[in-house]
Order: structure tokens, then sequence, then C-alpha cells
């Protein structure tokens, strides 16, 4: 499930520069994760970066966005098509995951 922000944010920033795949922005209100952009860190971190930097853990996994591991792999290896280093991890099926902690 893609990782979502709750009420909770406190608009301190931390997590925007620490997301691989660019998904966090400022929104209206709070900072927000586009779901289409983000793959809960699946090829890139065994844990989910914004979640481990946030001062309130208000980065949480989104109940109503369940995805599985292989469509999150498939994700990153769709948004990174020029990281080869990243790809080599995916199609070797060789890459950080909450999934494998
Ligand atoms: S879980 Fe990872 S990919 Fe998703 S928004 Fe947070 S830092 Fe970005
Ligand atoms: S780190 Fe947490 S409190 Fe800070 S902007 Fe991101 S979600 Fe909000």
């Amino acid at each position: 499930m893609a990782t979502y922000i709750t009420d909770d944010c406190i608009n301190c920033g931390a997590c925007e520069p620490e997301c691989p795949n660019e998904a966090i922005s400022e929104g209206d209100e709070i900072y927000v994760i586009d779901p289409d952009l983000c793959t809960e860190c699946v090829g890139f971190y065994d844990h989910e970066a914004c979640q481990a930097v946030c001062p309130v853990e208000c980065c949480l996994p989104d109940p109503k966005h369940p995805e599985a591991e292989g469509d999150l792999a498939e994700r990153a290896k769709r948004l990174h098509p020029d990281d080869a280093e990243l790809q080599k991890r995916l199609t070797a099926n060789d890459f950080p995951s909450r999934f494998r902690k």
C-alpha cells in the first residue's frame, strides 16, 4: 500500500528530500504523498524513508491503497529507467524492501 501522511503532520518538510521517488510535496494544509510515485521505498530501503525522519511519525501505510511488493517493485522500475544499479537489483530480485525485513 502506498504510504500516506496523516493530519498529525506539522509541516516540517524533513521528509520531502528523503524520498527516492520525489513523491512528497507540500500540500495546501499538510505535506502529501502522490500514491502513483510512492513505492513504500521498495527497491531502495528496507523501511519507509519518510517515516524514518518524521518527528511525529505520521507517514503510515495507507489502508486505502493496498499494493503487493511486486507491484511496488514494478513501479520503481518504471520510475527510474536510467538507474542502472536499481534496474540490476530489481531484475535480480535482490533489493531492499520493507516486506523482507
Ligand atoms: S514511503 Fe518512501 S517512496 Fe513512499 S513517500 Fe515515503 S519516502 Fe517516498
Ligand atoms: S516529516 Fe512528518 S511532520 Fe514533517 S512534513 Fe513530513 S510528514 Fe509532515
